[in-house]
């Protein structure tokens, strides 16, 4: 598989829809407004400079463009989350975006244009060769020879230089310049906020690059070997078009196309809502147990007794000291293990930590060997737990 910027962080925002997006190949037929937005906007740029060798386009032709390419490409799984919102909101913002933009760089001569939507690639050596793709939005030559790699967003947050100086992007579209045009020594990373009618910039070092690479490779690597591809729920599951196949998510989707008559007796609806009923009556059982418990101490202490009669059962009080060990983390900890293991009883004392051993089986960064040894020694078992979590209401 090729790699591109946008599918390792597809990967690194959730493992699963990588899988369905690039390995299993499902096409999303939904499409978030923002990403619907940002593609038209991209267009329009792609017009005004590409059309700059010949005319200088007026605003208001760069803007009939957008709105032509706007109802050209508009589609009925194009999707609004902000609740309120409309498609023409989006589209004025975009006009919006388009006027500042184009108000800000007029006559657009800053710089000589080398390149619009220009495709590179580069090569990187792991364990095997990688090959990242992808398409810069424009590279400039600007008076002084340097190399400029512009993007434009249009999202709605400005992030912190310290966020710019760390895109992955950009750098590796630098990378990739460098291969196009070897004779190119000076770069600069710029990126559009166009919400915000800014620019930030960034440049990199090669020791940077070098870094860049790595990381890069050692990500890849984590990808190829990767066998489960688990689902990562986070807040941007809210535009993730994957939904019917993700098992975190499918049952959601398909109570949501059900009447409100049905969605009650839908056969796991029922056992989920059964389900929290008992647990919240056990909580409330064992918070009444804890109070009794206590009310029986105070009452056998107090009459010196040790088994307290019921009608049909009885209650026999038993004393035990136990100790308890400092958690792992604690200073006495530490303290703790160096003494057992000073005394030379640490072989006697001492257990398998169950959830460390299964964690560095799990990291595969042990001695194959021994992993090999180790995995013929454990069992292995399926463990099912139930976490009980609110529903988010519609609006969340
Ligand atoms: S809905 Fe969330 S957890 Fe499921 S595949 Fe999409 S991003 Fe991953």
């Amino acid at each position: 598989m090729n790699y591109s910027n946008s599918k390792l962080s597809t990967y690194e925002t959730c493992p699963l829809k990588f899988k369905l997006a690039y390995i299993d190949g499902i096409r999303a037929e939904e499409e978030g407004i923002e990403a619907f937005l940002g593609s038209r906007f991209h267009e329009a740029m792609e017009k005004l400079y590409g059309e700059l060798k010949f005319k200088t386009m007026t605003l208001d032709e760069v803007k009939a463009y957008y709105e032509e390419q706007w109802k050209k490409n508009f589609h009925e799984k194009v999707v609004i989350m902000a609740e309120g919102r409309t498609a023409d909101d989006y589209f004025r913002l975009g006009l919006k975006f388009i006027e500042d933009y184009y108000r800000h760089y007029y006559p657009f001569n800053q710089n000589r244009l080398l390149g619009l939507e220009q495709f590179i690639e580069i090569e990187l050596e792991g364990k095997r060769r990688y090959i990242i793709q992808g398409y810069v939005d424009r590279i400039d030559l600007t008076p002084d020879g340097v190399i400029e790699i512009h993007d434009y967003k249009t999202g709605g947050s400005l992030p912190e230089q310290a966020q710019a100086d760390a895109d992955r992007q950009l750098a590796l579209y630098q990378l990739g310049v460098k291969k196009k045009w070897p004779w190119a020594e000076k770069f600069r990373l710029v990126w559009h906020y166009v919400a915000f009618d800014l620019e930030i910039s960034s440049t990199r070092t090669p020791e940077n690059l070098e870094e860049l690479k790595r990381q890069v490779v050692e990500l890849i690597e984590k990808i190829e070997e990767d066998r489960e591809f688990a689902p990562r729920e986070s807040t941007l599951c809210n535009w993730c078009a994957f939904w019917n196949y993700c098992p975190l998510k499918k049952h959601e989707a398909k109570l949501e196309e059900l009447p409100a008559n049905e969605y009650l007796n839908e056969e796991g609806v029922v056992l989920v809502n059964k389900y929290i009923e008992y647990l919240n009556q056990k909580k409330e059982a064992e918070a009444e147990l804890e109070k009794l418990k206590e009310a029986i101490i105070v009452y056998a202490e107090k009459n010196n007794l040790s088994r307290v009669m019921g009608s049909e059962f009885h209650l026999t009080l038993s004393k035990q000291e136990r100790i308890k060990i400092p958690n792992a983390g604690d200073e006495k900890r530490v303290l703790l293990e160096n003494l057992i293991r000073q005394a030379g009883l640490w072989e006697r004392l001492s257990s398998l930590d169950r959830f460390a051993l299964e964690k560095a089986i799990k990291s595969r960064q042990l001695d194959p060997g021994l992993l090999e040894k180790l995995k013929e020694l454990v069992t292995r078992e399926i463990q099912i737990s139930l976490f009980p979590g609110q529903n988010k209401g519609p609006s969340d």
